[in-house]
């Protein structure tokens, strides 16, 4: 295998626009020395997301990343899947939230966006498998073209109601397996060291920082 393109100790972008996973990657990158700065904080437009995978996305997003502020960058595609329907929200996970109206203006309405996985779930019947994960890709493009990947998946159930009031998204809903709470009850620190994102960040890290 020939030796992955590593990351200096530079600037890197990282090509979000969520604030929930820029907060996320920013902590799990904090022990790395990288000056990090967001898409957002650039003003970098953001790429429309026309891939069918979650890979396809993300370096999709890191490469446009990369390309408009000629610095490395490192974008995440991720998404909540629900084994009883076949996968989905999977790569629509952001865009079953989005609302014309939310807090008076378009936006992402999460709670709606649980509502109708739960709406999904129901019409199933009481016997429907709640099994879910969460996926996450982790794409870094270099302005030369240059790309690394690395996956990460956390399995659970879906509950109903939501509960608490940490985290981001979708994760008031899932309980990770081995766990009685939530995500949004979990601690930062507790889910950072289970959660997709981490178990990506794990292969990057192995990868691009060793020793
Ligand atoms: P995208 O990757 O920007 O297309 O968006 C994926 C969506 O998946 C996010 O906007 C979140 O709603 C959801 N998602 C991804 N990771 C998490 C997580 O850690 N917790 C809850 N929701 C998540």
């Amino acid at each position: 295998m020939s030796t992955p393109r590593r990351l200096g100790p530079g600037k890197l972008v990282i090509a979000t626009h969520n604030a929930g996973k820029l907060r996320e990657i920013r902590a799990l990158l904090a022990p790395y020395g990288l000056d990090c700065v967001s898409a957002g904080e650039l003003g970098l437009p953001e790429p429309a997301e026309t891939g069918t995978t979650f890979v396809e996305n993300a370096l999709i997003k890191a490469h446009a990343a990369a390309q408009a502020a000629n610095l490395p960058a490192l974008a995440d595609d991720s998404g909540l899947s629900v084994a009883a329907l076949g996968g989905a929200p999977g790569v629509y996970t952001a865009d079953w939230a989005e609302a014309d109206v939310f807090e008076g203006g378009p936006g992402r309405d999460w709670y709606m966006a649980m509502g109708k996985v739960e709406g999904k779930l129901a019409q199933l019947g009481p016997d429907a498998p709640r099994d879910g994960w969460f996926s996450c890709v982790l794409a870094i493009a270099w302005p030369d073209g240059a790309e690394a990947v690395y996956q990460g998946r956390i399995d659970g159930t879906l509950t109903w109601p939501p509960r608490g009031t940490l985290g981001f998204g979708y994760d008031p809903v899932f309980v990770p397996h081995g766990d009685t709470r939530t995500f949004a009850e979990l601690d930062p620190a507790e889910k950072h060291a289970i959660s997709h994102r981490a178990d990506a960040f794990a292969k990057l890290v192995a990868d691009q920082f060793p020793g």
